[in-house]
């Protein structure tokens, strides 16, 4: 009884932290006018509110041929200080430097007095972490096809010694057609050589990769995306990520022991145990690559041809 009031306590703290936070960036972000105009004269009209992360917040913007993109804008005022600022840079100059059909597509970066926008394409289908939310988990045929496309755009990045570091459901957005596009480069890296290793701690707790929890003495690098990929599967197979607890504390012991289990009351195929077992490896050099990934039998099940708006609320008759 007293250990439940304590994680209730613990819990209230991180949602008051949350709340503070996400209250700081509120008063930081002044909404941007009505309309924005670059510093080589182009106008962009501001529309919908599209959504907030705890650094940025999102609006629709027009430019004067009625195209729609998503400007993420950052208040000034939130990055007086320096590491914020190099955070900021860093993030727009790898997004920059990336194109790929299953990444988020960087169009362009101004500013003005109060704000500093990031247009990007728009994703109007929000990301796989709502479809989840809705569906409660999704069919096999699917989870394939979104994995193929993810396996795709992080061969890519890998392929250019790009380390992701934040891959988790609400990072992965759909565009108008429903293709699946991997977007929030701010905790990304580019490694100077294919063995070098990142010392930071970072990342979303039921996503992070034991060896980040490890500490700063052995490293990490590009083993921690593919860590993340099977946290993806396993989430959208079983309705939730495979450490998930109420207390943070927790979540970090269940994965540095890679304490989960595979729920009895839902129809997972071997195949696709046996590739999230891979992925979930302690040993990071033990983990497949991402070039070996789609050698995996589970690959060979069958396909939709294509993701139909339906599968944001439904699973599509075929695939039930
Ligand atoms: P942060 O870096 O602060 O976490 P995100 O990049 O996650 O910011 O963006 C915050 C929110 O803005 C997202 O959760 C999503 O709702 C919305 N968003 C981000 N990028 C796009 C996009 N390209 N199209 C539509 N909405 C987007």
């Amino acid at each position: 009884h007293q250990l439940d009031e304590l994680e209730e306590q613990q819990q209230h703290q991180q949602q008051q932290k949350a709340k503070k936070k996400k209250e700081k960036l509120s008063a930081l972000c002044k909404t941007p006018p009505s309309i924005v105009r670059t510093r080589n004269g182009r106008d962009y009209r501001r529309g919908l509110f599209l959504g907030e992360g705890g650094f940025a917040r999102c609006f629709q913007m027009k430019d004067s041929s009625g195209k729609i993109y998503a400007a993420k804008t950052v208040a000034k005022a939130s990055i007086k200080n320096e590491k914020t600022k190099t955070k900021l840079l860093s993030e727009i100059k790898i997004h920059k430097s990336l194109k790929h059909s299953n990444i988020v597509n960087f169009i362009d970066c101004f500013e003005d007095d109060v704000n500093v926008y990031i247009l990007l394409e728009i994703c109007p289908n929000q990301s796989l972490m709502e479809l989840l939310k809705t569906r409660k988990r999704v069919s096999e045929p699917e989870v394939r096809y979104f994995m193929v496309q993810i396996v795709g755009a992080i061969k890519y990045l890998h392929s250019r010694r790009v380390i992701h570091r934040d891959l988790k459901l609400g990072n992965i957005f759909f565009d108008p057609e429903m293709n699946l596009k991997i977007g929030d480069f701010g905790l990304a890296s580019v490694l100077p050589s294919t063995d070098s290793r990142k010392y930071t701690i970072c990342g979303t707790p039921n996503y992070i990769a034991p060896e980040v929890l490890g500490g700063k003495q052995t490293g990490h690098s590009f083993e921690v995306d593919i860590w993340a990929i099977g946290i993806m599967m396993y989430a959208l197979l079983c309705g939730k990520p495979p450490f998930q607890a109420k207390d943070v504390q927790v979540i970090y012991e269940r994965i540095k022991k890679t304490d989960y289990n595979f729920p009895i009351d839902k129809p997972i195929s071997n195949e696709a145990k046996h590739l999230i077992k891979k992925l979930l490896t302690l040993n990071p050099l033990e983990r497949p690559t991402i070039n070996e990934i789609l050698e995996f039998d589970w690959f060979k099940g069958p396909f939709p041809d294509k993701t139909n708006i339906i599968s944001l609320t439904n699973t599509p008759e075929n695939l039930s």
